[in-house]
Formats: structure tokens, C-alpha cells, sequence
């Protein structure tokens, strides 16, 4: 019996295990191969809907869906966190005083990353952020929805942090807000960021900038936030600027699962060091880490974890079924940024092509609409016909088997 074990039931972690479960049916029927997922959440949101609730008023309930409705048949659920992971033993470690160890043959990491407003002085007393939860993301919306005047700071609190675009599309979204209330002459908005640049691909910036200054919607770059200071209401750079604000938005910097941070697999800031094209924990041939707990330099968002969930799938099938690890991650990103007005562009790139320079439109929009509603299906792998067309030869590099 091979054992699989998949930490994290999110994005990267439920597309693997469905993948694997479709893939290893026969296996798994005939007890040969056996897929467990472990999460102590009985739930998931879709995360990018989290911008709609803070900025939009939607209702959290809309974009969260239980667990076990996600879960596809021939995986089992283990409603735990994991607290230890030892790979040259393989087993993990189930949390608590009660805490059991589960043997595996091959694991697959995938427990994401989470903001960390603890990491700047004073932010967590101050700002509120879109990043955490749908119901957090709602507190928002009910302060938006009663300013009549004043500054509201949005932008980049620190690095890493999930989908880059998300801090611009906040200021966007604010800008409709406001305009379609009619008090937009009355609200500032000023974006923040360490970068140079408004967005940090110069291809992008040069297709939003021009609409920060259009819109007015004021920018500061080079602003690595220091200490926020609450009851003074101003914020702080590293740089040694000061900015007043009425409302807080940053995104914070974001942080690992707490576990790995004591494991030997993590570089010095608690991220999974892993080969970026097969997805291989650098150390361990029988150990996988995928989406926004791994190391590799390229965007923290969910169009990657599925990505690399089909590689490694695939990878862990071809070795359980004698065929090889033949299948490699393109650095594939595609992040969609709304610009306000039913208009948006992606940034898409690859390891090898740098960020394209794509102009918002409403048919980004939708294709950003289709994939909300189709969202919750693509975890079971149904619409992986649609993302091999749509990916092309950035789906996944197939090629003679990798020796391990
Ligand atoms: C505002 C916002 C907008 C976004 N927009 C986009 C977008 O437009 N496009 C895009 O591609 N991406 C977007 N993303 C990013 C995307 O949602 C994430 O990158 C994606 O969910 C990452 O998948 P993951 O599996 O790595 O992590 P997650 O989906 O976060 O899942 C991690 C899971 O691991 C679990 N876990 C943590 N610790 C443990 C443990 N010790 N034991 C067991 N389980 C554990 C967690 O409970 C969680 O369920 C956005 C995110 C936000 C916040």
C-alpha cells in the first residue's frame, strides 16, 4: 500500500488530491494506494472573492463552500492540522495532546501562507486586511460603506504576500466606490508600496499608472512600512516618511504555516525549499511542496498551486505506476487585477517570458467572472480540458522521465 499524505486542503492541496484520487481510481479500489488530506478547517473561501466582500458588500456566505463537498471520492479527510512533519522517518504529526503519527510514502505540503500584521509595530491594533478571511473582509466593507470624507491608505504593508495585484485592485475598487456614491471629490485615496514602481512588473505599470494619475488616486513608492502608530492615525516608512490616514487598508506581510518554521525543509524566512520546476522538497525525493508555502520566486496565488498540484500528481502517479516523473512547472502565473468599471488585465508570465503587457478590458472581466463561477468544480479537476487549452504549452512541460 502506498500512502499519500496532503497537508492543506486549499487551492493546491484539493487539486492534487482530486487529481491523484482520478488518476490512481483502480489503485485506490484495489488497496493499493491510499490518499489522506489533512485540515483542521471544515471549510474554504475562495480567497480572491474576499476583494468583492470588502469593497462590494458581498455577503461572505457566497464564496465559502464546505469542505467535504470539495473533497473528491477515494480521498479521506482527517479534520486535524498537522504539527510535525519528519521526512526522513515519514510520518507526520497530528496537533494537539492527543496527537497521532501518520505514516506516508509521499507527501505533498500545501498549508499556504497567511498575513502577519505582527511583523510591523502597531499595524494589527490599526489596519484591517483583506487577506485573512471573508468575515474579517466584511468588517471592511461596513466602515467603506459609512465614509463620507477623508484619507483611506491601501497598498503593501510588506513582502510576501499573496496575489500581487490585490493591493491595486483595492485602491481601484475604492475609486468606483466612491464615484458611484458620488463622493469621490470628498475621499483620498493614497496607495503605498516598497517598490519603485505602482505595480512591480514595469509592463503592467506602464499600463496602470497613467490610470492612478486619471483616476487620482495618489501613489508613494519606495515606502517600506516601518511602525503604524494608531492613535496618532500615521504611518511610517523605513525611508522616514510620514502619512496621515482616516482608515487603514494594508496588506500585510504574510508568513508560513507555524510547523514548518521548526522543520529542516524551510529557508530562513519558514518558506519550503523546493526544486521550482518538478516541485521536490530540495532535500527529500519523496516529498512535495506546492502554491504559497513553497520558496520559489514567482507570484503566491492559486492559478500556481493548481498548476503545480497537476505536476506533482502526475509525478506521484508516474512513480507509484512505473512510468517516471515526467512532468515539470512552466512558472505559469496569471493573477487577474480589476481596474473598476468592469474592466481588468492579468499579469501573466512564465520562468521564461517576463510579465506581458496586457490592456484592461471587459473580456478579461469576464474570463476573471467565469473562473469565480466555475471556481469550486476546478478543485475536482473538472475543467482541467479548459485550462489545457487555455495554458497551452504552459499547462505543465511534459518530457522524459526525471531520474530520482
Ligand atoms: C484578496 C485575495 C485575492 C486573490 N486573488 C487571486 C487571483 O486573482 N488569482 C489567483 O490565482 N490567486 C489569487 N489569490 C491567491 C490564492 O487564493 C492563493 O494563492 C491560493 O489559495 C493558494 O493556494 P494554497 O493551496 O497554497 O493555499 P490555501 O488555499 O491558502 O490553503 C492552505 C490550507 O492549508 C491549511 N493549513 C495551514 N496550516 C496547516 C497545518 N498545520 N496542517 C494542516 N493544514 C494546514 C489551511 O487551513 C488552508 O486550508 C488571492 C488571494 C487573496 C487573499
Amino acid at each position: 500500500m502506498k500512502k499519500i499524505a496532503v497537508i492543506g486542503s486549499g487551492a493546491g492541496g484539493l487539486i492534487t488530491s482530486s487529481k491523484l484520487a482520478k488518476d490512481l481510481y483502480k489503485e485506490i479500489k484495489n488497496g493499493e494506494v491510499s490518499i489522506t488530506i489533512f485540515d483542521k478547517r471544515t471549510d474554504q473561501e475562495f480567497q480572491p472573492g474576499y476583494l468583492e466582500v470588502a469593497f462590494r458588500g458581498t455577503d461572505p456566505s457566497k464564496i465559502r463552500r464546505p469542505i467535504d463537498k470539495l473533497i473528491s471520492p477515494g480521498v479521506q479527510v482527517v479534520h486535524k492540522n498537522i504539527e510535525k512533519v519528519d521526512l526522513a522517518e515519514r510520518y507526520v504529526k497530528t496537533e494537539g495532546d492527543g496527537g497521532e503519527k501518520v505514516d506516508f510514502d509521499y507527501i505533498v505540503i500545501s498549508t499556504g501562507a497567511s498575513p502577519d500584521n505582527d511583523q510591523i509595530d502597531g499595524l494589527k491594533e490599526a489596519n484591517m486586511d483583506f487577506h485573512t478571511s471573508a468575515n474579517k473582509s466584511s468588517l471592511i466593507y461596513n466602515q467603506v460603506s459609512k465614509i463620507k470624507s477623508g484619507r483611506i491608505v491601501v497598498g503593501i504593508g510588506g513582502v510576501p504576500y499573496k496575489c500581487p495585484p490585490s493591493p491595486n485592485e483595492s485602491a481601484f475598487m475604492l475609486d468606483e466606490y466612491f464615484r458611484k456614491a458620488g463622493i469621490r471629490d470628498k475621499v483620498e485615496i493614497t496607495y503605498v508600496t516598497p517598490f519603485t514602481r505602482i505595480y512591480s512588473a514595469e509592463t503592467i505599470n506602464e499600463v496602470i499608472a497613467p490610470m492612478y494619475e486619471s483616476r487620482n488616486i495618489e501613489s508613494i513608492t519606495v515606502f517600506n512600512t516601518d511602525t503604524v502608530d494608531s492613535k496618532k492615525k500615521e504611518i511610517t516608512s523605513i525611508e522616514g516618511e510620514t502619512l496621515k490616514y482616516d482608515y487603514l487598508y494594508l496588506t500585510p506581510p504574510h508568513k508560513t504555516a507555524g510547523f514548518l518554521k521548526e522543520s529542516e525543509i524551510v529557508d530562513e524566512d519558514g518558506w519550503v525549499k523546493v526544486d521550482k520546476k518538478d516541485m521536490h522538497i530540495t532535500t527529500y525525493d519523496n516529498g512535495f511542496a506546492i502554491g504559497d508555502t513553497t520558496n520559489i520566486p514567482i507570484s503566491k496565488a492559486g492559478v500556481e498551486a493548481h498548476l503545480e498540484g497537476i505536476v506533482v500528481a502526475n509525478n506521484i502517479t508516474g512513480d507509484i505506476n512505473g512510468t517516471g516523473r515526467a512532468y515539470k512547472f512552466t512558472g505559469r502565473t496569471q493573477c487577474s487585477m480589476e481596474t473598476g468599471f468592469h474592466k481588468a488585465t492579468f499579469v501573466v508570465g512564465t520562468y521564461d517570458r517576463p510579465v506581458e503587457k496586457i490592456q484592461p478590458s471587459t473580456m478579461n472581466y469576464m474570463e476573471k467572472k467565469v473562473m469565480e463561477k466555475i471556481y469550486w468544480s476546478s478543485l475536482h479537476g473538472h475543467y482541467e480540458w479548459l485550462f489545457k487549452h487555455h495554458f497551452k504549452e504552459d499547462y505543465f512541460e511534459h518530457q522524459e522521465p526525471i531520474a530520482h
